[in-house]
């Protein structure tokens, strides 16, 4: 049986920011059989596709003409240990969070410091999930993917998927082309904290732990992040909104002559991360409003709807921010949301 397939379906639920827009056509599959089963269907010929998670990193700027699937696939299967580590599979239409909190039950520890990230495991690996000092990758194994062209299931590596810094091959060659399906996950047997982040360890020294548990690596995660970040479904928003800028040694020496007071943490090989949050504020932005859009007061890197904004109100602020940023500091902001 074919997945149902709606049409002119309203996405304001399944998108964080929260903004209305339409989808011509829209589907939810819950095994891979049913995306191989879409393409028996006449009227999606040829339309563009978008693939949906939990929608918490995407910003919908019109209605899509095309079709929305939303990766509903289920399941969290223990493979046993190998090796070093412990192999799990999970569904890509699992919650994270819930999936992080269930693996930390189950005594399979090495995800905590990336609790409380919103949205679906098959998300997960489009953009290498990262927090508090710890990125998807390094707990990576492999993944499962339907490809549209080939008509068939294949398995990716990591090395396939090419992570970056919060990037891989599925926001450039492979955008859209392969659906998510699972993932598998190599959790380390030797567990050992992630500590190190400055909030992190600032939060542990706060509450006396020196020698930390997985669980109260996880609690201190959430703490933080409940404290510092806007909830979805309070208030629309995406995260981060734009990345971290990378810039040369040099290029840092010369930022640094005119603003002292730049935030940036030195990288392997002499370049330098600089805090997105401290141009943007620095830029005069940090709480701004335009219309219904704005730049959230707590945390400058995150744009939010302040209450019926379109993705468009929000898109422009983006422009602005990134012209600002551009004018005082010389420096283009690149997003980190799915534009669409
Ligand atoms: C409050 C808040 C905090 C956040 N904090 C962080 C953070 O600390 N670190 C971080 O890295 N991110 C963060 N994010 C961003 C976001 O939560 C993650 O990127 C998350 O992995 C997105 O998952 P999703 O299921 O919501 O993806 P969606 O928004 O649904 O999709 C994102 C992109 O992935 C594609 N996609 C989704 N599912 C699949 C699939 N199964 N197969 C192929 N393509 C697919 C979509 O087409 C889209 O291009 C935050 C977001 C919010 C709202």
């Amino acid at each position: 049986m074919p997945p149902r397939l709606h049409e002119q379906f309203p996405l304001r639920a399944f998108n964080s920011f929260g903004v209305e827009a339409r989808a011509r056509f829209f589907c939810r599959v819950q095994a891979a059989a049913d995306l191989a089963a879409l393409a028996a269907e006449p009227k999606l010929a040829g339309l563009p596709r978008l693939l949906l998670g939990g929608g918490s990193n995407l910003l919908l700027t019109r209605d899509f003409d095309g079709i929305a699937i939303r990766i509903e696939v289920p399941g969290l299967a223990d493979l046993g240990a190998a090796d070093d580590a412990w192999h799990v599979e999970v569904g890509a239409g699992e919650n994270w969070h819930a999936t992080v909190e269930r693996l930390l039950a189950m005594g399979r520890p090495g995800l905590e410091n990336l609790a409380l990230i919103p949205g679906n495991a098959g998300a997960t690996p489009i953009q290498n999930i990262g927090a508090y000092g710890l990125e998807l990758a390094e707990r990576f194994e492999s993944l499962a993917a339907w490809d549209f062209d080939q008509q068939r299931l294949v398995r990716m590596s990591a090395a396939e998927c090419d992570f970056g810094y919060r990037d891989s091959v599925f926001k450039h060659a492979l955008s859209g082309r392969r659906a998510i399906v699972s993932i598998r996950l190599a959790l380390p047997k030797q567990w050992q904290p992630v500590a190190g982040y400055a909030d992190v360890a600032h939060e542990l020294k706060g509450r006396a732990i020196t020698q930390p548990t997985a669980r109260e690596i996880f609690d201190v995660v959430v703490a933080i992040r409940r404290r510092k970040l806007p909830d979805p479904a309070k208030i629309g928003n995406a995260g981060s909104f734009f990345k971290n800028p990378v810039v040369t040694r040099d290029e840092h020496r010369a930022l640094i002559a005119h603003h002292p007071s730049l935030v940036g943490y030195p990288l392997p090989g002499g370049r330098v991360k600089l805090a997105a949050a401290w141009l943007i504020d620095a830029a005069g932005l940090k709480g701004a409003t335009r219309g219904r859009a704005g730049v959230y007061e707590k945390q400058a890197l995150v744009l939010v709807n302040r209450g019926g904004a379109t993705g468009a109100e929000i898109l422009a602020l983006a422009r602005e921010v990134q012209d600002k940023v551009a004018e005082k500091f010389g420096i283009v902001l690149e997003p980190e949301p799915v534009i669409v």
